[in-house]
């Protein structure tokens, strides 16, 4: 979809411009030429001598569509880079998906007060990743979030909201501090009865990460994988130039804008993206760890990364901080690598903010 050049011309905090039309669609990324979202679909291009051979597959992965594209020098190597890349994804499922009950998350979720685990380097890697946002955060990023998040679920299911008492009750098992990890004998220890892991917020983005590695191994010379909306890109594309990226608009169908990426990766997330009504009042699946309840005034968050695990735990992140919360975090010496786009306000009046090197990325 053509882009104006007003829904192009955003600045630091430029007031949307009037004539948004209305619709609250998702704010979810996809890539716009070269990934949209063809179901279960296999293309193949030959390529003219000396180029590359590029191979499309769209699949369900977990419980989402995944979307991977390679380019090789032929196109066996193109396949079985693509391959490579769903059997990673796979793997990530298998040992951290927190509804696979023998999963390794699973395991840990059922290990009594002072039991350990040993993990695989998968889990431990993304686990150890998890535990470094949610410390660098101020503990608004939390893997011990998953009572919290269950006690949600469960509110909207039953339509009413949780008592005092079961939220105090849940909140004395969240706490990140309540999950130690030995890098070196790869070993999860549970300090506390009832806590328990959930790497819903960074394991997708761990995913592809392992899966554009996976590809490069396989001989793929560039690729780009999308799972849900969060993408991950290696190389350059066959003429060349850069993966474009659109990024859908939170409150009307369409794109806001497009992105320009190489060796980077995307995510986002948002009120917008998967919530619970209860009342007519809209909750999130993300929680703010810091008062026990979910997201109810997130902005819709676009967050660039050079690593996916990077992007999708940040995006967590500034959706349970406030802009204001997340831009004086961005502000300190040691900023996490990252660049942010925060869409907040709503149909009638949306506000852009993006931080100074966001721009670099946005397609001219
Ligand atoms: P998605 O991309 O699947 O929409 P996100 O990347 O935004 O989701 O992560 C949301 C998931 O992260 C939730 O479903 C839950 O499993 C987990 N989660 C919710 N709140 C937090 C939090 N404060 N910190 C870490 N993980 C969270
Ligand atoms: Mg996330």
């Amino acid at each position: 979809m053509p882009l104006t050049g007003d829904q192009r011309d955003f600045g630091t905090r430029a007031a949307a411009r009037r004539g948004l039309s209305l619709g609250l669609a998702a704010l979810l990324l996809l890539a716009a030429t070269l990934s949209g979202c063809d179901r279960s679909v296999s293309t193949s291009q030959p390529a003219p001598a000396g180029e590359l051979h590029r191979v499309k597959y769209s699949r369900e992965v977990m419980g989402t569509l995944a979307a991977v594209t390679a380019l090789a020098a032929d196109e066996a190597t193109a396949r079985a880079a693509v391959e490579a890349a769903y059997a990673r994804l796979a793997d990530v499922n298998r040992l951290m998906s927190d509804y696979v009950a023998d999963s390794e998350i699973g395991r840990i979720n059922q290990l009594p007060a002072g039991g350990s685990l040993v993990v695989s380097p998968e889990t431990c890697t993304c686990l150890a990743q998890a535990l470094s946002v949610a410390e660098r955060s101020g503990g608004a990023f939390d893997v011990t979030c998953r009572p919290l998040v269950s006690l949600w679920k469960q509110a909207g299911r039953q339509q009413r909201l949780p008592t005092d008492a079961e939220l105090a009750e849940v909140r004395r098992r969240v706490g990140w501090q309540q999950v130690r990890l030995d890098p070196e004998t790869r070993t999860v220890t549970i300090a506390a009865a009832g806590v328990q892991v959930d790497l819903g917020g960074i394991a997708k983005g761990f995913a592809l990460d392992l899966a554009a590695a996976a590809m490069r191994s396989a001989g793929a010379a560039s690729g780009l994988v999308d799972v849900g909306g969060d993408i991950v890109t290696f190389g350059p594309r066959a003429d060349g130039t850069q993966w474009r990226i659109g990024v859908r608009h939170p409150f009307r169908d369409g794109l806001l804008t497009e992105l320009l990426l190489t060796d980077a990766a995307v995510a986002t997330s948002g009120l917008q993206q998967r919530f619970h009504e209860i009342d007519g009042q809209r909750y999130s699946h993300i929680v703010d760890p810091r008062t026990g309840w979910p997201v109810r005034e997130a902005p819709s968050v676009t967050v660039v990364a050079a690593a996916g695990a990077t992007a999708d735990a940040w995006a967590t992140v500034f959706s349970v901080l406030t802009v204001a919360e997340g831009q004086a975090l961005l502000a300190e010496p040691d900023a996490p690598p990252v660049e942010v786009m925060w869409i907040t306000g709503d149909r009638s009046a949306p506000v852009i903010d993006q931080t100074s090197g966001f721009g670099r990325h946005i397609a001219p």
